[in-house]
């Protein structure tokens, strides 16, 4: 394998878990009023390398909204679908250095939106996933992303409810959106479609495998199934190289070094290319809305494994 053998990477893994599990800085996120409900003492810790070796510790099976992360695979499929250059021209891939839900990050471009990683990008590229009506989009989104975890992801209806409930800002996003000409969809039911790809339930497990085939160039190491070409995973790396971590991406880069996204659950997967995905779960968050313990622990995991994609040594 492309890491250090089985035992050194699982014991380094145990060491990312427990060194962390205490820490509890952070606050639960909140603002959509079904998640503030979550145990704050959960914490998930997986590594799948892309061999398909598994190193597990703590909470890995527990399953929580996908939220931001889905953005990450979203824009994946989307580019496997209408090609680097069409999708280039409908959503840029600066970071915006704004909040993730920011109405400046449509308002600073002409409407353009900036970012597929937040939410103004994010709702463009929903709108851009093919299919005749809003059921044929879904069944795009969650086939696409099943076929990254290797397993059939289903909707938390609860979390749905809830975000559908009080998406108030995400909504004012799209009529933005449509009204500078960006949205080629019905802005509600493109909303709509976003807030139901957010409230998809994954595991810690399920992110490490999804990170794993964007590390192996779109192959699953798990189920052998090629989910998008290697230049996908290349363009979508580079994308959460600059703008995984909300407002918090160059500090993450620059500590880290490794493409990244984090979700408000608690969820992040981590990218190592060519050798493993991370994922993890934890939910406490920073105040860019970033999992406290997941950061940590995946600091702890690429200095040890020497992953820093900018290291030389
Ligand atoms: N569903 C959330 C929203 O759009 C996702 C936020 C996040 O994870 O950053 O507001």
């Amino acid at each position: 394998g492309a890491l250090p053998s089985w035992d050194d990477v699982e014991s380094l893994v145990q060491a990312a878990y427990e060194r962390n599990r205490t820490v509890d800085d952070g606050e639960v996120a909140d603002y959509i009023p079904i998640l503030g409900e979550a145990d704050p003492a959960l914490f998930g810790v997986a590594v799948v390398e892309v061999d398909g070796r598994v190193h597990d510790a703590g909470d890995v099976d527990r399953r929580f909204s996908i939220q931001s992360i889905s953005k990450a695979f979203v824009y994946a499929l989307v580019c496997e679908e209408l090609g680097h250059r069409p999708v280039l021209e409908r959503i840029g891939v600066n970071n915006t250095g704004l909040p993730f839900n920011s109405v400046m990050a449509i308002e600073l471009n002409d409407g353009h939106p900036l970012n597929p990683m937040v939410n103004a990008g994010a709702i463009a590229t929903t709108a851009l996933v093919p299919g005749d009506d809003a059921d044929a989009q879904w069944a795009f989104i969650v086939e696409g992303l099943s076929r990254f975890a290797g397993r059939t992801l289903e909707l938390d209806d609860v979390v749905y409810r809830s975000e559908a409930a009080t998406n108030q800002r995400n909504r004012a996003i799209a009529g933005l959106l449509e009204s500078y000409g960006r949205l080629d969809r019905d802005p509600l039911e493109t909303v709509d479609l976003y807030t139901k790809q957010c409230a998809l339930l994954v595991s810690a497990h399920d992110l490490a495998v999804m990170g794993a085939t964007l590390a192996d160039g779109g192959l699953n190491p798990v189920t052998g199934v090629q989910v998008v070409s290697p230049e996908v995973c290349r363009d979508t790396l580079a994308v959460l190289a600059a703008s995984g971590l909300y407002e918090r991406s160059g500090e993450w880069l620059f500590e880290i070094g490794l493409p990244g996204k984090s979700g408000v659950a608690g969820g992040i997967v981590t990218v190592s290319p060519g050798k493993a995905g991370i994922g993890t779960y934890s939910p406490r968050l920073d105040s860019a809305g970033n999992s406290v313990r997941g950061q940590r622990a995946t600091a702890h995991l690429a200095r040890s494994l020497g992953l820093n994609i900018f290291a030389s040594t």
